[in-house]
């Protein structure tokens, strides 16, 4: 431990943020990357715990009392060398991982917990800053090939650590440019997207393949890449959206979260969108229907728009602000969350059912919505009934619909390859990830379902070591 003291004198203090009024002009990072001593002032508060629950709430299994000790003691590199040994894309988790570990660090329980994702950003950043984290090629190659599927972070940490184990690399990806939703997904004022390609740049000289614009089963297909591959792991996500079967869904205007972020995404890239297929907020009224992340980055982004008005619906009621006796410490709670986007303006409405979508001339016009009362809702019954007479209309000349995903694409590379399903029509696989089809593993979103960063990254880790098992007997990679 740092200081034996450090949680009884220092205060938790995060890093800064740019004013809302400022940031919302542009599509840059709303954070700004905190100093260095403030990190190691912040990781004197970490207590190092007998039993660190952080460590197991981390997905990756960080080990964040260990690294929290090096940054005190200004041992930057040797938390490097920790940090990097159980993650392979801290500077992405360190900016937009919802932090497992703090809700389970110990403390929490009477106090606010340390401020584990931005000591964990500190230590990548300064590595990043010092040189220290360059491409380190593998001295021997073992002659066997693999092909990932997918390059978002279930696929790009799966290809790290199985080239490190020194085989042979290809990673196919769909889209012209690798990342997957760290690319297309999360807006750029969120993880701007030199960040990643900083990481690309250094596994490209490590000898990684990336064949972007290729669609495997489409492309190239399941046959060709089971004759040409030792393994192949399917990395592919989950992107089959939750739709809605309300009347008027058919109205221009209305559109999946995914097909405006990945738009609008490209846009800040500096694509050239074609104008008949232009979605864009400019001076209209939004409605995001979805209360989630997903629904937060349409509200920033349409803000960013110049959007006249966005309003954010969810079905379900407001959350509580503090852990209730249904969600004890140490166990991560559903509480309400105020993103950076929700600072920077736009109205949430919260137990609202959507009614009906109308227009005029094909286009969308407004929606129809009723407020529920959850105080008379039947357990025996999944939805609760509505408040009397609480009918409204929301102006919309954009909806967006942030319902969440389903599974991923069955049509095409794996129908044609023969994986099987779970019960919620993800890829099914053995608990050594491996699929009903020899030589075939999953990991990340396909697999596991819509999730979280981290858990993609621990999912492509794990696929990693036991495709490295499966092709050479045993594996020294580690399982997370
Ligand atoms: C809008 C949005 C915001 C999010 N924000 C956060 C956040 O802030 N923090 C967080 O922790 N999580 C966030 N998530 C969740 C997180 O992004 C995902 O859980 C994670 O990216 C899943 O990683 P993955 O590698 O499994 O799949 P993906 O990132 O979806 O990558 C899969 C890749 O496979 C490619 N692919 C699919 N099929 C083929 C094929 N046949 N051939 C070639 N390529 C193929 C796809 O094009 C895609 O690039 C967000 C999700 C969304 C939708
Ligand atoms: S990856 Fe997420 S859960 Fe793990 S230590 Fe970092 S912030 Fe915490």
């Amino acid at each position: 431990m740092g200081d034996p003291r450090g949680f009884l004198k220092v205060k938790q203090a995060h890093g800064f943020y740019r004013p809302a009024c400022e940031r919302v002009k542009d599509h840059e990072p709303v954070s700004v990357l905190r100093a260095e001593a403030q990190s190691q002032e912040q990781s004197s508060r970490c207590m190092d715990c007998g039993t660190p629950f952080c460590h197991s709430g981390c997905p990756l299994g960080n080990l964040i009392p260990e690294w929290n000790d090096l940054v005190f003691h200004g041992h930057w590199e040797k938390a490097l060398t920790l940090l990097s040994a159980t993650n392979n894309l801290p500077e992405v988790t360190g900016r937009v991982c919802p932090a497992l570990c703090e809700y389970s660090c110990v403390l929490g329980i009477n106090d606010d917990a340390v401020t584990v994702r931005e000591n964990e950003l500190g230590i990548i950043e300064h590595g990043f800053k010092k040189a220290l984290v360059v491409a380190r090629t593998p001295k021997q190659r073992t002659g066997r090939k693999i092909a990932v599927i997918g390059s978002g972070p279930a696929g790009l940490a799966c290809a790290d650590q199985l080239n490190r184990a020194g085989h042979s690399i290809t990673v196919f990806e769909r889209d012209d440019r690798p990342g997957g939703l760290l690319r297309y997904g999360i807006p750029d004022f969120k993880l701007e997207k030199r960040i990643l390609d900083r990481r690309l740049g250094i596994w490209k000289k490590e000898g990684i393949e990336f064949r972007t614009g290729v669609e495997v089963g489409k492309t190239i297909s399941a046959n060709a890449l089971l004759k040409t591959f030792d393994a192949v792991c399917l990395a592919g996500g989950s992107r089959q959206p939750r739709d809605l079967a309300i009347p008027g869904r058919d109205l221009q205007g209305i559109y999946f979260a995914m097909e405006y972020l990945s738009q609008a995404n490209r846009r800040v890239a500096g694509e050239k969108i074609a104008a008949g297929g232009s979605i864009d907020a400019k001076d209209k009224n939004v409605v995001v229907i979805g209360g989630g992340d997903t629904g937060s980055d349409c509200l920033g982004t349409a803000l960013r728009q110049g959007a006249a008005c966005v309003v954010q619906i969810e079905v379900l009621p407001k959350p509580p602000v503090a852990r209730t006796p249904a969600m004890p410490w140490p166990r991560y709670p559903l509480l309400l969350k105020t993103t950076t986007s929700h600072e920077e303006g736009g109205v949430r409405e919260w137990a609202i059912r959507i009614k009906e979508f109308k227009g005029t001339s094909g286009r969308l016009e407004k929606i129809i919505c009723s407020r529920l009362d959850y105080s008379r809702k039947d357990e025996r019954v999944s939805a609760p009934p509505e408040l009397p007479g609480s009918d409204f209309e929301v102006k919309a000349d954009l909806a967006f619909i942030c319902a969440g995903f389903l599974h991923p694409r069955h049509e095409g590379l794996l129908t044609d390859l023969g994986v099987v399903f779970d019960q919620r029509g993800n890829v099914k696989t053995g608990e050594n990830f491996m699929t009903c089809v020899e030589k075939v593993f999953s990991a990340g979103d396909m697999r596991r379902g819509q999730s979280l960063v981290v858990w993609a990254i621990a999912e492509g880790r794990r696929c990693a070591h036991h495709i490295d098992a499966y092709l050479m007997g045993e594996s020294s990679l580690p399982e997370v």
